[in-house]
């Protein structure tokens, strides 16, 4: 590391929380699919602030959106109306099909909105009785830090040391069709709704069984329950189509959005849902100061024409297809026990733990030796490393990108 990077690794250290372990590299710029560090190195981002830059690093349109708008009106809160909230909510609903829309900031703050939303509907439309409506997830589900968020978690690093937790939150095993019906069977009358998130990706990038979500929501629907479809990750071209549901033909009750609906560049984040459930709130009962800032309304509707005028699901179908297939020919002589995924959302598993950081052994290493050589990405759960580049990466750029993975893992 240079003395440059050093010291603003210092000084993170020195007077920022210790709540990350970055890997050492101190990045000042982006562009496309590329990142470049503070003494000029570029690098491939195969992580892509985990899904928020899906439309690759300051994206000129979405820039040009961005500064645009930021000369004429940035924040009114929505004790104004502004003229930008009602035309973004009017294409953001039709462009995901759904009645209505309501903004806010980061994926996490999504969640908590999907929640309360399906606790008043329970309440209101469901009729279970007061202070009993229930939630349930799925084991190894991740969907923030905030204290509800931790409430529903398995992993005893998110919630250890931060109790009491959230009452009525349960949660059954994912990809367990069986496990759900059974919890809905016994307890139909007070469960409000199940979140879940179409494939897993803090948990690892897992991928359930094919029809998985289409069979959650006819049981949902079976038991007046409602669905919650967790696609902050997920979503928007990042696993080869508009959104993961999609594979499976399923439309969620209770659609929530963020990271990639910026493309990178604001928080930004979205619950969808139908009149129903969303016209359970009356003024006064949910909001935020930054929610639905006419900033975000321009970034945000550039986002999503970006998406969809470069095709980035489709670049997503083929490039994943790619680099699982060159990853898979790696298998037999390197340290890659197997790789998974689904359009550009897929993780390599490294076999035999050694040394590294925690409990990711070499998965630590690996991607120590891909930055020297020019691509970064982070382990996730234990031996996992998530690839994730922005969807705009092309053909030529993935087969380079298969060069730094072999060479990388036959070094360590
Ligand atoms: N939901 C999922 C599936 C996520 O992966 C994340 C973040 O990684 C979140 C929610 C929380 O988003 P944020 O960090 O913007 O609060």
């Amino acid at each position: 590391l240079s003395e440059q990077s050093r010291r603003y690794i210092s000084l993170e250290d020195q007077y920022g929380a210790h709540n990350y372990h970055p890997l050492p590299v101190v990045l000042s710029r982006g562009e496309g699919v590329y990142v470049y560090d503070v003494d000029g190195k570029k690098y491939y981002d195969f992580l892509s602030a985990y899904s928020a830059v899906n439309q690759g690093h300051c994206h000129p349109k979405i820039i040009n959106a961005l500064v645009e708008q930021a000369q004429k009106l940035t924040l009114t809160s929505r004790a104004f109306h502004n003229d930008c909230l009602g035309e973004y909510s009017e294409f953001v609903s039709a462009y995901f099909d759904y009645d209505r829309v309501l903004p806010m900031n980061t994926g996490v703050e999504g969640g908590e909105t999907a929640i309360k939303l399906a606790r008043r509907w329970g309440y209101a439309v469901k009729g279970i009785p007061e202070n009993q409506a229930r939630v349930i997830f799925s084991s190894n589900n991740f969907w923030g830090r905030t204290l509800a968020a931790i409430s529903s978690s398995n992993d005893p690093t998110a919630f250890s040391g931060f109790g009491p937790y959230m009452p009525g939150f349960s949660s059954v095993e994912y990809n367990n069709l069986a496990a759900l019906e059974e919890e809905f069977q016994r307890d139909a009358k007070n469960i409000a709704a199940f979140m879940v998130e179409p494939i897993q990706g803090e948990a690892g990038v897992v991928v359930p069984d094919d029809g998985y979500m289409k069979r959650v929501h006819e049981l949902c629907q079976q038991y007046n329950v409602l669905l919650i479809a967790d696609e902050v990750q997920t979503g928007l071209g990042r696993t080869g189509y508009r959104l993961a549901v999609d594979h499976d033909v399923c439309k969620p009750d209770i659609l929530v959005l963020g990271k990639a609906l910026s493309g990178g560049v604001l928080p930004v984040s979205a619950v969808l849902a139908s009149d129903e459930v969303m016209l359970t709130l009356r003024p006064g009962e949910h909001g935020s100061t930054y929610g639905g800032n006419p900033l975000a309304c321009k970034v945000a509707t550039a986002a999503l024409e970006v998406l969809r005028d470069e095709k980035l699901s489709e670049n997503s179908v083929a490039r994943g297809n790619q680099l699982r297939a060159g990853i898979s020919s790696m298998l037999n002589d390197t340290c890659i026990e197997s790789v998974r995924g689904r359009g550009l959302l897929n993780a390599m598993v490294i076999d035999k733990p050694k040394g590294g950081y925690g409990d990711q052994g070499k998965a630590w290493d690996v991607c120590l030796a891909m930055r020297d050589h020019g691509l970064l990405a982070k382990p996730t759960h234990g031996n996992i490393i998530r690839f994730a580049p922005p969807l705009t990466i092309s053909e030529q750029q993935i087969d380079d990108c298969l060069e730094i993975i072999e060479k990388s893992v036959k070094q360590v």
